[in-house]
């Protein structure tokens, strides 16, 4: 399905980012793993994809530098050509209720989450431009969609997010490039591992299919919206949560 076609995914050395990388080289992508200088995960991820047959490299750098970005997008265009699909997936929390929030966790969230995508998808609009054709795949979050209380400064990147993908979606349209937004509900990762049992449960019950999602049940849904199996759609929010919101 993505045979010889080239995907960058950032903040993918664990977690969902590496589930998707797994999943699109699954498909025969070749794959540019891209995560913070100091990951340990990276280098262990992206041999783990070459023994899958497809060709994989590591690009460090963080994505709210743009000089970190535009590196990215150019060493992948020296190693691969071109850029096919481009997943802006690295993301952090900090939690805390607003009256307590810092200033600082406030930018750093805002910084990575919605600023670092915006980086990103200015610096690979132009070679996607070029080819005309490119899928460009954001990570949201179910609660960009329906808030929460601790989060507003996650939040608030998310539905950020969610604006950027549909504006990027009008844009770049006539251009051939799609971009979408995949939001994830609550995934077992470490991100998740963190959060209090109250919280767990509360979220538990509220989840009609019954479980927690898997990484893997994101990268599926990533999966189709980077393939021509969704070649007419765009500027689309794919909720991905066993139905918390409907
Ligand atoms: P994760 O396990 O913490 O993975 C996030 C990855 O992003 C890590 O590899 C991290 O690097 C990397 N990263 C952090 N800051 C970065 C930066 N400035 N530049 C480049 N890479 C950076 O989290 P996850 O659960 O897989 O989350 C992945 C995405 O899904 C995030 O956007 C998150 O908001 C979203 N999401 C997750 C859930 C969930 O339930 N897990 C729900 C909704 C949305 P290090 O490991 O080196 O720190």
């Amino acid at each position: 399905m993505l045979k010889g076609r080239t995907a960058v995914i950032t903040g993918s050395g664990r977690g969902i980012g590496k589930a998707i990388a797994m999943k699109l080289a699954s498909y025969g992508a070749n794959i540019v793993i891209n995560d913070i200088p100091s990951s340990e995960d990276a280098d262990k991820t992206c041999e783990e994809i070459k023994a899958m047959g497809v060709d994989s490299i590591v690009i460090k750098g963080d994505v709210r530098n743009k000089d970190d970005v535009d590196s990215l997008i150019a060493k992948t265009l020296e190693q691969f050509g071109k850029i096919d699909i481009f997943v802006n997936n690295a993301g952090i929390t900090r939690d805390c209720l607003m009256i307590r929030m810092s200033e600082e966790d406030w930018d750093l969230v805002m910084d990575i989450n919605l600023k670092g995508a915006f980086n990103c998808i200015k610096a690979v609009a132009r070679p996607m431009m070029k080819q005309r054709s490119g899928a460009i795949i954001n990570i949201a979050s179910i609660v960009g969609v329906m808030g929460n209380p601790g989060q507003a400064n996650y939040v608030a990147s998310k539905a950020g997010l969610i604006g950027l993908t549909k504006t990027t979606a009008k844009e770049f349209a006539t251009r051939g490039i799609r971009c979408n937004a995949v939001a994830p509900g609550f995934i077992s990762s470490a991100m998740t591992d963190v959060l209090s049992e109250d919280v767990k449960k509360q979220y538990f019950d509220a989840i009609p299919l019954g479980r927690f999602g898997e990484t893997e049940n994101i990268a599926d849904v990533v999966a189709f919206l980077a393939s021509d199996m969704s070649q007419y759609v765009t500027g689309q929010v794919i909720n991905v949560d066993g139905g918390l919101v409907m």
